[in-house]
């Protein structure tokens, strides 16, 4: 059962991913069917100027669908994961001094460490690079300065609030929270924040797959990522991850409890 869960987890996470992916390639190769059908067209009717225009256009496209499917395969590269059980204090601190060197210089950095933050099931590599990254949005998100905050804390989830979510258990999970005093997301923008390669951010500045990725990552853990953005105020994005506890919890009570509306 715990294979079959971990697998549905990453079956889930690669078809929002390919579903993704497969709207954006059908767009690049549609711009490029439609300019090589112009260029088919004129060429019959033997208007031969201008066609350059038409070629570029068909090319930039091909382009932009071999950077897409380029970036997919470093992507999938990047899956394997190793979930062990981890000090999160220790490694929000032992990100401090890149994070400092990855902020601008008008932004603060706060790193508040709850010593009453239990280990967390996780892989070390990935969560790391997802902290990163979510620093690196704050960071995007504070063009004019603010603060940023790394904070860890403990959360118990009761079954009323795991019952929702049927691939959840029940029991403590470590909280770690990215919050900016930024730019903030109208609710347009929250909607597509996980969607593969949705981005705000100029070509060659953002990918688009930090957030999917990250959202990934922590669903394959059997974590929750949850986010609250107020425009003008700032985000907070807080990556829940079972405690380490929670496994050993979860071996003494089988069967696990049923949740309260019996599914
Ligand atoms: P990227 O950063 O490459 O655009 P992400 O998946 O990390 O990709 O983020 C997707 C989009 O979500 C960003 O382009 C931005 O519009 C929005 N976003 C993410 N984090 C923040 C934040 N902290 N503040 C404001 N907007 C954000």
């Amino acid at each position: 059962a715990e294979a079959a869960l971990r697998q549905s987890h990453k079956m889930e996470a690669v078809g929002q991913l390919t579903g993704g992916i497969a709207h954006d390639f059908n767009n690049m190769l549609t711009g490029v069917i439609g300019a090589l059908d112009l260029i088919k067209r004129r060429v019959g009717a033997g208007r031969l100027d201008d066609l350059d225009r038409f070629m570029d256009a068909a090319s930039s496209s091909a382009q932009r669908a071999a950077a897409l499917t380029a970036r997919l395969l470093a992507f999938s590269r990047r899956q394997s994961l190793d979930p062990k059980p981890l000090d999160p204090n220790a490694l929000i601190m032992s990100l401090e001094e890149l994070l400092r060197r990855t902020i601008q210089e008008n932004i603060s950095l706060r790193i508040v460490a709850n010593p009453r933050a239990p280990q967390a099931i996780a892989d070390a590599n990935q969560l790391e690079s997802a902290i990163v990254n979510l620093a690196i949005n704050a960071r995007d998100a504070m063009p004019e300065g603010g603060q940023l905050t790394i904070e860890t804390s403990v959360v118990e989830l009761d079954e009323s609030y795991v019952a929702l979510k049927p691939d959840m258990r029940p029991g403590p999970y470590v909280v770690i929270s990215v919050s900016d005093t930024g730019v903030g997301m109208s609710p347009e923008i929250l909607e597509k924040i996980f969607d593969p390669f949705f981005t705000t951010k100029p070509i060659g500045q953002g990918t688009g797959l930090g957030l999917s990725m990250i959202y990934g990552f922590v669903r394959q853990s059997g974590g929750q990522v949850r986010v609250h953005s107020e425009p003008g105020v700032g985000t907070t994005v807080s990556l829940y991850l079972q405690a380490s506890n929670a496994i050993a919890k979860e071996r003494l009570e089988t069967p696990l409890p049923r949740a309260p509306d019996g599914k």
